[in-house]
């Protein structure tokens, strides 16, 4: 009996010493260092990524979501005008445009985000081309994609729905009917400046409607009506603004999540030339 007592204490101390060097031993010691990283190749000692508990349905947020809208008020935004509360109306869980209070804004400043926004263009919307259902997601509130009536509503084509306005047309038109909701997906690399000078440029993804319409492209500039775009420079945060184009179109569920470098870095790096310096530079 004694002997068995002895037996199954050494198993169980083996046992924990063979989890203890797992433990120790997720990965490897002996591997090459990855290059431009203080990590080896599945280094053990590599930090673990935070843990985030995602949503039960895609688009609502993320257990490390910052929220700007739910629904319920605008506490989160202040007229573009009068630095005052936001004068669009809130009702059902939407808010909505109220034609000629002008542009809102978030009153808080952000930089590199995942952003969700959901908006719709009511079904009874009329006129034509770049006059129906006119608005527009100026991120850092400067850089415009455009929200617009584009199902089966022609206009040129860096103007129509999803468009980085001025410059670049989405990739494909995944525009919904009118009275239906549509979703954005934004994955966004502010610009850098240093001083005066722009360092790199703004790059920005965009999902309409679970479509991918742009992919890391760089952001010229500003984006504008008629005229070349450029970069003036600006902090790498600012609000998201809204913009009332003078049509009722209507947002809800907006939310996005600061995005930082690999392994807690504050900040995304492109190592494009830093791993690969004989790429020709196209
Ligand atoms: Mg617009």
């Amino acid at each position: 009996m004694r002997l068995i007592a002895v037996g199954a204490a050494t198993i169980a101390i083996l046992g924990i010493g063979f989890l203890l060097v797992a433990l120790a031993q997720l990965g490897y010691k002996d591997t090459p260092f990855l290059p431009n990283q203080k990590w080896r190749v599945h280094e053990s000692q590599r930090p673990q990524p935070v843990t985030v508990t995602p949503a039960q349905t895609f688009g609502e947020p993320p257990s490390d979501a910052i929220i700007l809208f739910d629904g319920k008020d605008l506490s989160r935004w202040r007229s573009v005008w009068t630095g005052g509360p936001a004068r669009w109306k809130v009702e059902n869980g939407y808010m909505e445009i109220v034609p000629r209070t002008g542009d809102i804004q978030t009153i808080e400043e952000f930089g590199d985000c995942q952003l969700h926004i959901e908006w719709c263009i009511p079904e009874d919307v009329k006129g034509s081309g770049q006059g129906r259902g006119n608005s527009g997601v100026f991120l850092m509130g400067r850089y415009e994609i455009q929200i617009l009536d584009s199902y089966e509503n022609k206009t040129y084509a860096d103007g129509m729905a999803a468009a980085i306005y001025g410059q670049y047309p989405p990739l494909v038109n995944a525009s919904r009917k009118p009275g239906e909701w549509q979703t954005y997906d934004i994955i966004w690399i502010a610009p850098r400046f240093d001083g005066d000078k722009l360092v790199r440029p703004g790059y920005l993804t965009l999902i309409h409607n679970g479509v991918v319409v742009h992919y890391h492209t760089p952001i010229m500039g500003l984006t504008r009506h008629r005229t070349f775009p450029t970069y003036r420079p600006h902090s790498p945060v600012g609000p998201l603004r809204l913009q009332d184009h003078g049509f009722p179109v209507r947002f809800r569920n907006i939310w996005y999540r600061p995005l930082k470098g690999y392994d807690g870095e504050p900040e995304w790096r492109d190592l494009t030339f830093l791993l690969f310096p004989d790429l020709p530079r196209q």
